[in-house]
């Protein structure tokens, strides 16, 4: 938990995407007292179109121009935010037959889609297979379901294997790859695996999917996976019954969320990656390298935006009760995968800096301790109706929340 009061504030002024006018938040040019009309009610999530263009645009020049650039979905599967990736990303990738569906809505080809996912019902499998996109086998079984779903629908699947890797980051202190899990295929074994898709006439091999880890904020962590996942993909290659036509190398960037945490550099990994896109040029010579990123693209896009119902003092303390929390916002109570609860950046949406500030616990209205918001955080004095509002709620904000929890009113989407 935060102890540091007054920490949470540089973080939010770092986020260019929402610009302040008179000492109230814009999206999209709008004010929020305006967009809650549009909405109709709070708690509401924003999302900005120009935001995620420009993400994009920087990202693509930050990094080699052979780099492709895929879009994980899960992030924020928002209908009209993947459209709108679709025209910025080379591909999107999928985790369900739910988001494929979706993803098939948009103008992104079906053989730049890709389906990821431990756990595969037929019924995902066989519309894979119908959808011609590329399916990342994670298992035995699932190579046998894609192959019985192949013959069936008499066609011909794509199939990728995803790599359980069998190196681990060293200078990260943190097992990111090298145990045991349910993803992908173990490293050990995929020469094996190779051999049996060569020697299936339903399926057709377009490369690997390495995937070692999530919200990195340490370039040389990066660079260190990147180093492994190309020597381990050559590897591989070698077995590989058909050239590589795809090497997805993960993703991993990550944004910043808490006090202290840096934007990320991302010069030296583009360089790290700059020499292995030549030697993969060399030795890999159809591959395409895709990078694929949900937070990255779209994290920092995204506010939640809720209302405070009641002012509260308890025992000397300041509690904002609010209609907004954990039920539409996991991750910003600190309960989506934190080991310590650290506070988002928040701000009071409709008075941003004011002389008067206080420090007060900003919580939702649920039945139980876990709803909280900010704790300890100094805000500008707020009050009935005043519009509070978390920063960096672009990705695993909404469909990350148990939002039927409490039988409380969901949450409006929009994209500005
Ligand atoms: C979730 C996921 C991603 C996206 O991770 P981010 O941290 O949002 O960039 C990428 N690839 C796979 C396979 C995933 O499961």
């Amino acid at each position: 938990m935060s102890t540091n009061p007054t920490a949470s504030a540089p973080i939010h002024a770092e986020n260019p995407y929402f610009p302040v006018v008179d000492n109230e938040l814009t999206a999209g040019g709008i004010k929020l007292s305006e967009l809650v009309k549009r909405a109709g009610q709070t708690p509401f999530y924003v999302y900005d179109k120009n935001a995620m263009t420009e993400r994009v645009k920087a990202l693509r020049a930050a990094m080699p121009k052979d780099l492709s650039l895929h879009y994980a979905m899960k992030a924020n599967p928002m209908p009209a935010v993947v459209k709108h990736m679709s025209g910025l990303v080379d591909g999107i990738d999928v985790a369900s037959g739910r988001e494929l569906r979706v993803a098939l809505d948009t103008p992104t080809k079906p053989h730049d889609i890709s389906f990821a996912g431990p756990g595969k019902s037929l019924e995902e499998i066989r519309l894979a297979v119908a959808s011609d996109i590329v399916i990342n086998l994670e298992s035995l079984t699932q190579l046998q379901q894609t192959e019985t779903a192949a013959h069936a629908l008499n066609k011909k699947a794509k199939v990728a294997i995803r790599v359980n890797p069998d190196f681990e980051l060293k200078s990260s202190g943190m097992k990111m790859g090298g145990h045991a899990a349910q993803f992908g295929i173990d490293a050990e074994i995929v020469p094996d695996v190779l051999k049996r898709i060569g020697a299936s006439d339903a399926l057709e091999f377009v490369g690997f999917h390495i995937f070692w880890g999530s919200q990195n904020l340490r370039p040389e962590n990066i660079i260190e996976a990147h180093d492994n996942t190309f020597a381990l993909a050559y590897r591989l290659a070698q077995s590989a019954p058909a050239p590589v036509k795809l090497l997805n190398i993960g993703g991993g960037l990550g944004i910043p969320y808490f006090p202290g945490d840096k934007a990320l550099e991302l010069a030296e990994i583009s360089a790290n990656l700059e020499r292995h896109l030549a030697e993969c040029k060399q030795r890999l010579p159809e591959a395409e390298v895709v990078m694929e990123l949900g937070r990255y693209l779209v994290g920092e896009a995204g506010l939640y935006v809720c209302e405070v119902l009641e002012r509260k003092v308890s025992r000397g303390q300041v509690f904002l009760i609010t209609n907004g929390g954990l039920h539409h916002h996991l991750a910003a109570s600190g309960n989506f995968g934190q080991i310590i609860r650290k506070n988002y950046p928040l701000a009071v949406a409709n008075r941003v800096s004011s002389d008067d500030m206080e420090t007060v616990h900003v919580v939702g209205p649920l039945c139980t301790p876990l709803d909280l918001l900010g704790s300890k955080m100094t805000l500008p004095k707020a009050d009935i109706g005043d519009l509070i509002a978390v920063y960096q709620s672009g990705a695993y904000g909404l469909t990350a929340s148990p939002r039927a929890f409490l039988s409380h009113p969901d949450a409006v989407e929009l994209l500005v």
